[in-house]
């Protein structure tokens, strides 16, 4: 039988990796950054996504609200496996290979990653070095940071 990465990480803990590298202190209002939210549940089809209601702003909102792992057709798993090889300096085409994507698909994950994991509009206040400090962590990475940082082309 063929070892598969997918079967050994739990969604749950790929809920718990984007909290830490979105929200490093507190959970924070995507909508009015404020901290003064309260937990909502569960989300019904993805139950380890947590969400939340924004007791400023009322707004409701869950992990993955602006960030680019929402919206897409691939589980969250396979964005942190994704996120986890860039790290490792794997190329592209050995993920898409890894993860049993389509080249294509592979290129445009890259692609995104790439650019932050957290929406770029105007009044988010993240720098791209704060971001990309996070994925290092995240990617494990005990290498020379300035030369991934190059390569994957992380705080553009
Ligand atoms: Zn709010």
């Amino acid at each position: 039988m063929e070892i598969k990465i997918q079967n050994l990480i739990d969604s749950a803990s790929c809920y718990n990796t984007v909290r830490e590298l979105r929200w490093p202190e507190k959970v924070c209002c995507p909508h009015c950054k404020s901290i003064d939210v309260i937990k909502r549940g569960k989300d019904e089809v993805e139950v380890h996504k947590q969400r939340y209601e924004c007791k400023t702003c009322t707004k409701r909102f869950d992990d993955l609200t602006n960030t680019v792992f929402a919206g897409h057709h691939q589980s969250l798993k396979v964005w942190i496996i994704f996120l986890y090889f860039l790290g490792l300096n794997l190329s592209t085409n050995q993920i898409a290979q890894e993860l049993s994507l389509n080249k294509d698909d592979a290129q445009y994950m890259a692609e995104i990653l790439r650019n932050g994991i957290v929406d770029k509009k105007p009044e988010v206040q993240l720098s791209g070095e704060v971001e990309f400090d996070e994925m290092y962590v995240v990617a494990g990475h005990k290498g020379n940071p300035e030369a991934v940082k190059k390569k994957i082309g992380w705080g553009e």
